[in-house]
């Protein structure tokens, strides 16, 4: 692609054409004298002698190299490109080539960088701060106007007084939840690196989890119900982490399963199809009112929600199934759910089990 009669031209179109990212040599008038393999499939086929605009049609992209083009100065800018239906950003840079002898008359190196996963981790953060900051105006608008109510109201009325501080108990323990979620889910992505070795017995880690949640369930007058085919079932896996997945998974079975129900955890082995290995399968199983299948694919997305006020009633965070995802993703396992309204729900857990020297059959 390189217009130049110089020997070396088929070696410099080799050695870019490995570059993964695209590479366009502007001369005189805007030319293209160069692109690379990267370049000509981003901008398309047949680039040498067209001009820049017409390759890349984005005024900023236009007003990075006339800049350049002018002055001796490297120039830079983010430009955002359409492909393929999706956007994708690009950090654009332009600077004149070395030439000692005739400085004005040096073609620009035009280089293209895809930025999109860069823009999308600011985007996801700014979100994440703004979704913070949601949750908690909340409960501190309502503690400022407890405490507004309260240092304006009469000393005697203690009936008044006694609601108002039970107002600021429950949101004061809103706010804690929440910091202990946002405290537990940056735990778990800290150590998103660092895979589990240890063997830990499933049936064991269920019942541990759902006798922590013992009082919730009595408190709702609903039944836990454990289910293993054998109790020697093991996954490789983070004792701790592997009994939070579980806890959230029950608590949210309670909380938003049926009053006076029943959450079934059945736990088995399942060999995986056309594998020699077995994974550890838990089900958790509510008779709840089902979420509709539009909703599933976000369940596991930090702060959504299905009902949010049915979420704050029940005192949801909103974070409990992201902390679940990132326990499992650190543990090579899965989280599926499936649901029918109206019936119930089942989040199912998939783990590698733990190998042994028996084989299972
Ligand atoms: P929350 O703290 O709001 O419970 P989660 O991340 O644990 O947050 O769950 C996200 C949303 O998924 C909940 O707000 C709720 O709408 C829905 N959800 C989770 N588990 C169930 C379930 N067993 N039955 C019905 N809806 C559920």
């Amino acid at each position: 692609m390189l217009n130049s009669g110089a020997d070396n031209s088929g070696i410099l179109q080799a050695v870019l054409d490995c570059v993964p990212e695209p590479v366009l040599i502007i001369g005189e008038g805007l030319r293209i004298v160069f692109a690379n393999r990267a370049a000509v499939s981003l901008c398309g086929i047949d680039l040498i002698g067209q001009l820049f605009v017409a390759a890349l049609r984005h005024p900023a992209a236009l007003d990075c190299v006339t800049q350049a083009m002018a002055g001796h100065e490297r120039v830079v800018s983010r430009i955002t490109l359409s492909e393929n239906g999706a956007d994708a950003v690009y950090r654009l840079t332009a600077e004149r080539m070395e030439n000692r002898d005739q400085a004005d008359k040096a073609p620009l190196i035009v280089t293209l960088r895809d930025d999109s996963h860069l823009d999308g981790a600011e985007q996801m953060q700014r979100n994440f701060v703004a979704n913070v900051s949601h949750e908690l105006r909340s409960p501190l608008a309502a503690l400022a106007s407890c405490t507004e109510t309260l240092r304006n109201m009469p000393e005697k009325d203690t009936k008044a007084r006694t609601a108002f501080l039970d107002i600021m108990t429950q949101e004061t323990g809103r706010m804690e939840r929440l910091v202990s979620d946002l405290l537990s889910l940056s735990r778990v992505e800290a150590k998103a690196r660092v895979k589990p070795t240890d063997k830990v017995n499933i049936p064991n880690i269920l019942k541990s989890s759902a006798l922590a949640l013992k009082s919730v369930a009595e408190g709702m007058n609903s039944d836990i119900l454990i289910s293993c085919e054998d109790e020697d079932l093991y996954a490789i896996g983070d004792h701790d982490h592997l009994n939070q997945v579980f806890i959230n998974l029950i608590e949210n079975a309670l909380k938003y399963g049926r009053e006076g129900g029943c959450v079934t955890l059945n736990c088995c082995r399942q060999r995986q199809s056309g594998e020699n290995s077995t994974i550890a399968i838990v089900e958790v199983i509510d008779e709840g009112p089902g979420i509709d299948t539009s909703h599933l694919p976000w369940l596991t997305e930090r702060f959504y929600r299905v009902d949010e006020h049915r979420s704050r009633r029940v005192g949801g965070t909103g974070l409990g199934l992201a902390i679940v995802k990132h326990i499992l993703q650190r543990h090579q396992g899965e989280l599926s759910i499936a649901s029918q309204v109206g019936k119930g729900s089942v989040f199912t857990v998939s783990l590698p089990e733990f190998p042994s020297d028996t084989a299972h059959v």
